[in-house]
């Protein structure tokens, strides 16, 4: 990784503003409810980065977004049930202020002893978060010594806490790092970037493909074959000249379709069978059709059992594999069938020493309740940002930190 992290600095006896992904879900959301988190996860997650930091010495001023609050006045996305699970994660108390920014705020900072914990309040109750207004991003580098940047999953966005606090933080001559969580998120999805192992599979699937079609492109620069299924294989295969159906297609992707599949007719593998059903219902009444035999009132919802052949030979041998998009609707169970036998084949591919990585949040989810993540060499935290990371983009919140 060409990016510093937490390990390439001194932070004892130094203030440290960490940007963490403490974007939580919550128990309620109304402002008259007791709120509770109800999956700490995120929390969790953080916890590598927070402890080495304590343990080398530092204090620590946390931030984070927390849902779409309009604003401050959105009072049932405040920090403070976040600040309990936290607490609790950590073992230790935590301080937390009703500011982001402000004199309360900085008085809080000022007086953190090495151990102490500050968590601020939610970032986007400022207005100038998403905006990455430079006064914000430099009140909030001005209450540290240390910038720190664990939200992957902000990254492909600038805003004050993330790439602003960084660039204000070098402005008055202190690091900015990346936190391991990012660390890992960057080794991992940064070398299928830049250095892909070969036999190089990509999977694609999901909802649309005017989303992800310059992922498509970047990955076939990169990738030896594409698997395409889910409802983006609906449109590919009416490209083609299939009669889908009632299926999802999108009408105005079919030219983008037809020109990828005419830039790369040997490397875009589509399905030959799908299951199609008359209504898009988890109990609706299925059945295996071929491509070629979707009738004028049945949808595609998932892919069929002799594509899933195919794709487990396309598969074998691989030495990377990068999965994004469902290949079906797995929120149905009975739609989820093709999307959890990928996920299966796919650890085992694992095991066969592959390294195999999910990007994307529907996709995570699929393999999180397939209950495989644990199977994959690496399952992305950052839903968006690892798309964009895959497209070749280069995420402000990342090109802000500073370089090994
Ligand atoms: P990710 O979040 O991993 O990038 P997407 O958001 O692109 O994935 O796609 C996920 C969605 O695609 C899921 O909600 C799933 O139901 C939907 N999907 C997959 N296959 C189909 C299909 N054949 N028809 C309609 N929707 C589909
Ligand atoms: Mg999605």
């Amino acid at each position: 990784m060409k990016k510093k992290t937490i390990q390439d600095i001194d932070v004892n006896g130094q203030k440290v503003l960490v940007r963490v992904d403490f974007n939580v879900p919550l128990s309620s959301k109304d402002p008259n409810d007791i709120i509770t988190v109800t999956d700490d996860t995120r929390i969790r997650a953080a916890l590598p980065t927070l402890n080495y930091l304590l343990d080398h010495g530092a204090a620590l001023i946390l931030c984070s977004h927390l849902g779409r609050p309009q604003s401050a006045a959105d009072s049932q996305f405040a920090m403070n049930p976040v600040a309990a699970a936290l607490s609790n994660a950590l073992g230790r108390p935590v301080i937390k202020v009703d500011e982001v920014v402000g004199e309360t705020a900085a008085e809080a900072a000022a007086s953190l002893q090495p151990g102490d914990v500050l968590l601020l309040e939610n970032t986007r109750f400022e207005a100038g978060e998403k905006k990455n207004d430079p006064h914000l991003a430099a009140e909030l580098a001005a209450m540290a010594d240390v910038y720190v940047d664990d939200a992957f999953g902000s990254a492909h966005r600038a805003h004050a806490s993330t790439e602003g606090a960084a660039q204000a933080m070098r402005a008055k001559g202190g690091p900015a790092v990346a936190g391991f969580l990012m660390g890992k998120e960057l080794d991992a999805l940064g070398s299928a970037v830049t250095d892909p192992a070969h036999p190089y599979v990509a999977i694609m699937g999901g909802a649309k493909i005017s989303d992800k079609i310059k992922l498509i492109d970047n990955l076939l620069n990169k990738a030896d074959k594409i698997l395409i299924g889910g409802g983006m294989a609906n449109t590919f295969l009416a490209a083609q000249g299939y009669n889908m159906g009632t299926s999802l297609v999108e009408q105005d992707a079919i030219p983008e379709a037809q020109r990828l599949l005419e830039a790369a007719s040997d490397s875009l593998i589509l399905p030959s069978d799908v299951v199609v059903a008359g209504e898009f219902a988890a109990d609706a009444a299925s059945e295996v059709v071929d491509v070629a035999a979707v009738g004028a009132n049945q949808m595609a919802l998932d892919i069929g059992p002799a594509t899933l052949h195919n794709f487990k030979g396309q598969l074998q041998g691989a030495q990377l594999v990068i999965w994004n998009g469902p290949m079906g609707v797995f929120e149905f169970e009975k739609f989820a069938v093709g999307t959890n036998a990928l996920a299966l084949i796919l650890a085992e591919l694992v095991d066969d020493g592959a390294e195999v990585m999910i990007g994307g949040g529907d996709s995570a989810a699929a393999v999180r309740k397939a209950d495989l993540t644990s199977k994959m060499t690496h399952v992305s935290t950052g839903g968006g940002a690892s798309l964009e990371l895959l497209e070749g983009k280069e995420l402000p919140g990342i090109a802000a930190l500073d370089d090994k």
